[in-house]
């Protein structure tokens, strides 16, 4: 028979924490929590098989579960010394789900199961605490309308009764919690609350516990394919197939008294990882109050040492005996019950870039982990290290902002990071704006964010809120999402009706622009200006080493990543940029694209286009052959020894000389009727058949080259003129001349014989020899099907996955935006092709061309240049593939380079 149950409790669990596909995060580690001792109460996971199950079986369980269920509350029972429904000592229990990787406030949760009229009186009796009894069991009855009956609000118009409901009698009271409220008015709660039930669901709520309990489980297993929960899992890459597993526990009460409380805490800061325990708790309270951001909680850091020391010691004491463990940092759940700390849940924190890379750090320089440890991507997901190298607030202008009185508030500095954008309200209003206009400035402003505001977190620069703390929903999402955030800013009274923030005198209207500081916590009207990283500073000059903590930690961690990656990592640069490049670690050029050296020289470009004859276009293209020597030889001078890999001319030449060009300068068209002697109408006309209604499977590539032998000659000149000036100079450089777009063996032959005819004619000019190599961009799939072939004259091949990725889909990079979103929730595609490598597709056919490549010329250098190759997911497929590097832009190379050993060390 299956197992589907797992119970744990008093030190004893059936199963552990490397159960996870199974038991879920959460389940496995109240398994694991139990056996190395902590204080848990006693439960039981149904596994995430049942999920499956579920789904599988139009929404039915497996037959045996039941009797499982009876015997693990059974279990429960005894070790709790309650009994579940037990109208003189009744056990009351919690619903949570739980799924592999943890989604935070993604699924649903219903407390204090097994309260109805008989067992609150037993509670009563019991606690000797009538109202906490009475607020338990209206709590139970609004999550089970909210979760159970479906009665929660999803779009910011639909009611929330049982909200209006306790807003109105607290205001009636004149008090602004519930715990201040009398007996009589929970009482009155309670009744109310049970009439939204009957008319709103059209049902009576539930007075049998293990009814109550089932509908609880169906809620939580329903919950893994709500659409907030498939959005994060698609943001995320979390399979559906997964499922959920659902936690059933023992309730412990955080809201029994003054020696009583409920928390949530990390064993270190998780924004921008100081050491030390930190979290929110709030007195006399439950669970869900802390994260609903609904009371501004209490800073554990600060004050629980003084309200409850002893508390405060055991969790202390826990957070070491966690840490010391799971060698992680950890992020928990806990409930003080008159004084005692019970530990509901565990898991490795989620933290931003900055907090990530001090504490795998500080771990390993506390002996707690090692360098291969350190590294690991569920430790940095090397997209986060962006984060180190995102934008600050010019303090120039954070200073004039604070002189002008500009400062409208300060907050929980929850998410680091500068943004400035206009306001917006509603997550729905942030998405449709973004939906229009992809580079709009978004901060999103609200009293605090639920889970349904997930989309609109997606499309904002920064997320601000004036309720809840450093692990409210807007904080710890932000934090994952690696957003600036700023939470718990309670100066800001914000009004949705008006659409207005108003602090003292100042109003903010929607889409007036608002700056947030995720470093400090402040909060000003209007725009500031951004500055570079520290980090940056430093790599750039400008700041030295010394001054920077954080950059110390950074180098730490790239030298860790330099030595156990195998894949080389270079940059998609020209001149202009080759200095960063280098300075953010690129081994190379992987990609100058030489068309990008013309924009600086656009009257030779056209007049070279212009040319219908031969000698007119070798005289503009002389005028060129200057430029991009100097072009070249900058380049080569910045990347020293380091090789360099230059494409051809590539792109169709319209993109340089097109009726708007015409337009939008109308100097230009004379300008060319008199260098060669015609009329403006017949620069019109030959501008005409330069246009392609195709351009990105036109003239391009390789087929200039053919039909214009003297720009390939042009540009091959320039380039080792350039290496033979410096090795004169006595600088080395290894120039990789590289042809765009060819797919047939004699494509490639052309253009190398050209490259290499101008080569032997510059030596003996030169009187000097320089090592360079020619070798071809591997980017329509024809080229990759006969890698072979073309390998026989090929010395290198670089994949162009821009190009692959459009040629192999028959997708447009330049117009796929309008149906990708689509295909993506849609489940077609799991990720945008032209961000990560679609690896079961065009992967294929660059496994292929490795193969056939190699095949013939074994050893064959190999790397990628396409955008793909400062995607970690695709660095990794590059790295098993067998490449030699990944070229990417110059900001994604450190990113890069962890991708890179991250992949070594995955086994
Ligand atoms: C490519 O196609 O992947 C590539 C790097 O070239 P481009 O983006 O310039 O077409
Ligand atoms: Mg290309």
């Amino acid at each position: 028979m299956s197992k589907y149950v797992y119970g744990f409790g008093a030190g004893q669990a059936d199963g552990d924490g490397s159960m996870k596909p199974l038991l879920g995060g959460k389940g496995a580690n109240l398994a694991e929590m139990n056996k190395i001792g902590l204080p848990v109460p006693a439960g039981f996971t149904i596994t995430t098989e049942v999920c499956t199950y579920y789904y599988d079986h139009e929404r039915a369980y497996p037959p045996e579960l039941e009797a499982q269920v009876d015997a693990a509350i059974k279990q429960v029972e005894e070790t709790m010394g309650a009994k579940f429904g037990c109208k003189e000592n009744p056990l009351l229990l919690s619903c949570r789900s739980g799924s592999r990787e943890s989604m935070p406030g993604m699924m649903d949760t219903v407390l204090n199961i097994g309260l109805n009229e008989e067992t609150v009186a037993a509670l009563i009796k019991q606690s000797g605490n009538e109202h906490f009894a009475w607020d338990s069991y209206r709590r139970l009855i609004q999550m089970y309308g909210d979760v159970v009956l479906g009665l929660k609000p999803e779009k910011k118009t639909d009611p929330d009764h049982f909200e209006e409901i306790l807003d109105h009698v607290r205001e009636k009271a004149g008090v602004e919690h519930e715990k201040d409220l009398s007996i009589e008015q929970l009482k009155d709660i309670v009744a109310q609350f049970k009439e939204v039930i009957k008319k709103h669901a059209k049902q009576e709520f539930p007075t049998d516990p293990k009814q109550q309990l089932w509908g609880c489980i169906g809620a939580v297993f329903g919950s893994w394919m709500n659409d907030r929960a498939l959005v994060y899992r698609r943001q995320y890459g979390i399979p559906h197939n997964w499922g959920t597993a659902v936690n059933v526990q023992a309730m412990v009460f955080g809201n029994l008294g003054d020696d009583c409380a409920t928390g949530v805490g990390l064993t270190r800061n998780c924004s921008v990882g100081i050491p030390g325990f930190c979290g929110d708790y709030l007195i006399n309270a439950q669970g869900e109050d802390v994260v609903a951001g609904t009371r501004t909680p209490l800073r554990i850091e600060e004050t629980l040492g003084k309200d409850m020391p002893e508390s405060f010691a055991q969790l202390t004491e826990i957070g070491k005996k966690l840490e010391g463990h799971f060698k992680e940092v950890q992020d928990i759940e806990f409930t003080v019950q008159k004084g005692k700390v019970w530990m509901l849940q565990t898991r490795n924190a989620k933290r931003t870039g900055f907090a990530a890379v001090r504490i795998a750090v500080d771990l390993v320089n506390e002996g707690l982990i090692d360098e291969k440890t350190a590294l690991q991507k569920r430790r940095i997901p090397a997209d986060d290290l962006n984060q180190l190298l995102q934008p600050i607030f010019d303090p120039a202008g954070k200073e004039k902002a604070q002189k002008e009185n500009r400062v409208l508030a300060k907050g929980i500095n929850a998410g680091p990071g500068a943004a400035t954008g206009q306001v917006v309200f509603h997550a729905s209003d942030a998405e449709e704006q973004w939906n229009k206009d992809n580079d709009v400035q978004l901060i999103l402003v609200r009293k605090e964010t639920s889970p349904e505001d997930l989309r609109g977190m997606k499309v904002a620069k920064g997320i601000l809120t004036a309720f809840g703390g450093a692990s409210s929903h807007a904080a710890l999402v932000s934090r994952q999402m690696g957003k600036t955030c700023v939470c718990g800013c309670a100066a800001l009274n914000i009004d949705y009706d008006k659409a207005t923030i108003t602090v003292g005198d100042t109003v903010l209207k929607e889409g007036d622009w608002i700056s947030v500081d995720g470093f400090t916590g402040e909060v000003f009207a209007g725009k500031i200006e951004t500055k570079a990283s520290e980090v940056l500073e430093v790599l750039l000059g400008s700041l030295k080493p010394e001054q920077s903590e954080t950059y110390g930690r950074y180098a730490q961690l790239m030298e860790w990543a330099d030595k156990y990656r195998t894949l080389k990592v270079r940059a998609n640069a020209e001149a202009g940029d080759a200095v960063a490049a280098v300075a953010l670690g690129a081994e190379g050029v992987g990609l100058c694209r030489t068309e990008h050296m013309f924009f600086d020289h656009l009257d030779e470009i056209r007049e070279m286009i212009f040319a219908t004859k031969k000698e007119d276009r070798e005289t503009a293209l002389a005028k060129l052959l200057p430029f991009q020597r100097d072009d070249f030889t900058h380049l080569f001078k910045t990347l020293g020894d380091r090789p360099v890999t230059i494409r051809l001319l590539d792109p169709p030449l319209h993109e340089f000389l097109s009726e708007h060009h015409l337009h939008d300068d109308e100097t230009l068209a004379p300008k060319l009727a008199k260098i060669f002697g015609v009329t403006v109408e017949e620069v019109h006309r030959r501008v005409d058949e330069l246009k392609e209604s195709n351009p990105m499977l036109g003239h391009r590539g390789c087929r200039l080259g053919i039909v214009y032998p003297e720009i390939t000659a042009m540009q091959a000149r320039a380039i080792l003129e350039a290496a033979a000036g410096l090795k004169k100079q006595g600088i080395n450089v290894h120039p990789e001349i590289m042809v765009p777009l060819a797919g047939f063996k004699a494509e490639f032959d052309n253009q190398a014989k050209v490259i290499r005819d101008t080569a032997a004619t510059v030596f003996k000019e030169q009187g000097v020899e320089v090592e360079y190599t020619v070798g071809t961009m591997i980017e329509i799939p024809r080229a990759a099907l006969t890698a072979d072939e073309i390998a026989q004259g090929a010395e290198f091949f670089s994949f162009g996955t821009n190009d692959l990725t459009q040629t192999a889909l028959g997708i447009s990079r330049d117009d796929y935006k309008s149906f990708i979103g689509h295909y993506q929730e849609l489940d077609i595609i799991p990720a945008d092709p032209f961000q990560t490598i679609d690896q079961t597709g065009v992967g294929q056919l660059m496994k292929m061309g490795v193969e056939k490549g190699r095949g013939t010329r074994s050893g064959l250098k190999i790397g990628i240049c396409g955008e793909h190759g400062g995607d970690p997911k695709s660095v990794f497929f590059c790295h098993e593939i067998g490449l030699d590097y990944v070229s990417c832009s110059p900001r994604r190379i450190p990113i890069a380079r962890l991708a890179a050993a991250q992949a070594a060390l995955d086994k």
